[in-house]
């Protein structure tokens, strides 16, 4: 067998153990009883260590040796540039992997199974210190991890790197400056401007039932395969794949904020697009996997936001979303609607913000991780950190650590290092979106009628079916013919939000 066939034959086998893993995962969040913790921890550390184990195995080493010098990823004799890109991409997986031991993935993986229930617990009862000897293990063994795979000055972009390749501390710290320059003095002109935008509209009593039936109603729409698919409540909304062929999303509702439930699972169909779109032909390989967590945000942000959130969008489902809600929604006008789920207003929540204060709960996560991975900052110390920073950022301080340090999920699995390309992936997204509206002219009209298929196939053709062939930054090149910077997304913000407030 080629090198190639035999890579694409062990990968594909690899894949279908971490899908079975990430079943077990989904379990995990929704449907598993409390009780099953620790043997559900047993289990999937015990699998993600076979997985690990086959993955630095010789089935891999040794075709992917042919192609590659393993050592420093350089391609060997003459492959054309598709085989070039393709073993290139696995090597860089392959040599990070090779670098952890195998009983540290497992301690990884179990460690973070236990931390879960327990932020769950903590945020629920508002103790931080239930949580805290978790969140110190998941700390002390992140260390490990960069002292494993570290050859980067800053320890930060160790991690960075994991969930966007190439992107750097330094990048981040430079688009985020930008940002701040426009956003800052924007959000205060909103909130000096007195302009009352109706935010009561939303949160009168709705019906969790129906609330869910129309959510199903508009991912249906979006193009979201219910047949290769299915949504379910979890504590913290995320999308979860087991195949191409099986792609579940979750989301949360609040029956007194109409809001929760559509703006999580539009967010979470736009991830859950993105996974039914990939290229299965190459099913296993980095050809069949999102480019970056960034560019996978920029595509939940895409459709939350840019159509989730616009004038087009509610022309079509605000008449329908009337008939369903008639008793809270029959005197209100699609443009009271409208100026009401775009209301900027300083929260507690990143995931309930708005577009223009989202990103300043980002920049907070990003400041506090370099502390505790560069700084080691005490873990005792953190909640307040927190809630000082939330204060210089958002001019708000949380009274309780649920709607502070709790609120999010990611350090209790041990990603750290994620939350910066929440922010990436609003600054793609525009990018990204500036382009269909050029290729498609009549993109405003299509979405006000609600036919979504001609914007889904465009992200499916230039986003979704690309795979790893590029990086987030040569596409972001390709797209705009520039290098990222912030420009377009507050072009973007204050062209929307002027209409709305004196800015
Ligand atoms: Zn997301």
């Amino acid at each position: 067998m080629n090198p190639v066939d035999a890579l694409k034959n062990e990968l594909k086998q690899i894949k279908d153990l971490k899908g079975a893993i990430n079943l077990l995962y989904w379990d995990m969040e929704t449907y598993m009883p409390k009780g099953g913790t620790e043997a559900r921890a047993r289990q999937v550390s015990m699998l993600e260590a076979m997985a690990h184990e086959r993955f630095i195995g010789e089935g891999v080493s040794k075709p992917l040796g042919e192609l590659v010098d393993l050592d420093s990823g350089k391609s060997l004799n003459g492959l054309d540039s598709n085989t070039e890109r393709l073993s290139f991409e696995i090597w860089k997986d392959y040599h990070r992997a090779v670098a952890l031991p195998k009983e540290f993935v497992e301690e990884l993986s179990r460690t973070a199974s236990l931390a879960h229930p327990v932020w769950v617990e903590a945020r629920e009862k508002n103790d931080f210190s239930l949580f805290s000897p978790h969140l110190e293990k998941l700390i002390a063994l992140k260390h490990k991890e960069i002292s494993y795979l570290g050859s980067n000055s800053i320890p930060y972009d160790t991690l960075l790197d994991e969930y966007e390749p190439g992107v750097t501390t330094e990048d981040v710290e430079k688009l985020f400056s930008e940002l701040k320059t426009d956003l800052v003095p924007m959000i205060k002109a909103i909130q000096d401007s007195g302009v009352d935008t109706k935010r009561e509209i939303l949160q009168q009593h709705y019906d969790a039932n129906k609330q869910w039936e129309f959510s199903e109603v508009i991912l249906k729409d979006m193009g979201y395969d219910f047949n290769c698919g299915r949504q379910d409540k979890a504590v913290h909304p995320f999308t979860i794949d087991f195949h191409p062929t099986d792609v579940r999303i979750t989301t949360r509702i609040n029956e007194n904020n109409l809001m929760d439930c559509l703006t999580g699972s539009i967010h979470e169909g736009g991830h859950a697009l993105y996974e039914q779109g990939l290229d299965t032909d190459w099913y296993g390989t980095p050809f069949c996997e999102a480019i970056s967590y960034g560019i996978h945000e920029s595509q939940s942000r895409l459709w939350e936001n840019l159509v989730g959130l616009s004038k087009p969008f509610w022309e079509y489902y605000f008449p329908k979303l009337q008939t369903v809600f008639p008793e809270n929604l029959s005197n209100v006008s699609l443009d009271e609607f409208y100026r009401s789920i775009n209301t900027v207003k300083p929260g507690f929540i990143r995931v309930d913000a708005d577009e223009l204060t989202y990103n300043l709960h980002i920049m907070l996560r990003f400041e506090i991780e370099q502390m505790i991975i560069n700084d080691n900052i005490e873990v005792a110390a953190l909640p307040s950190l927190w809630n000082d920073k939330m204060e210089e950022y958002l001019g708000i301080r949380p009274e309780t650590d649920t709607e502070g340090i709790l609120q999010d999920v990611h350090w209790s699995h041990g990603s750290f290092g994620y939350f910066p390309t929440y922010a990436l992936g609003n600054l793609y997204n525009i990018i990204i979106f500036n382009k269909v509206n050029e290729d498609i002219p009549d993109l405003n009209n299509n979405i006000s009628n609600g036919k979504f298929s001609p914007l889904r196939e465009w992200l499916k053709k230039n986003i979704h079916q690309v795979g790893r062939k590029q990086t987030a930054k040569e596409m972001i090149q390709s797209l705009s013919g520039e290098n990222l910077t912030a420009k377009p997304f507050i072009t973007y913000l204050r062209n929307k939000y002027s209409e709305i407030y004196p800015i």
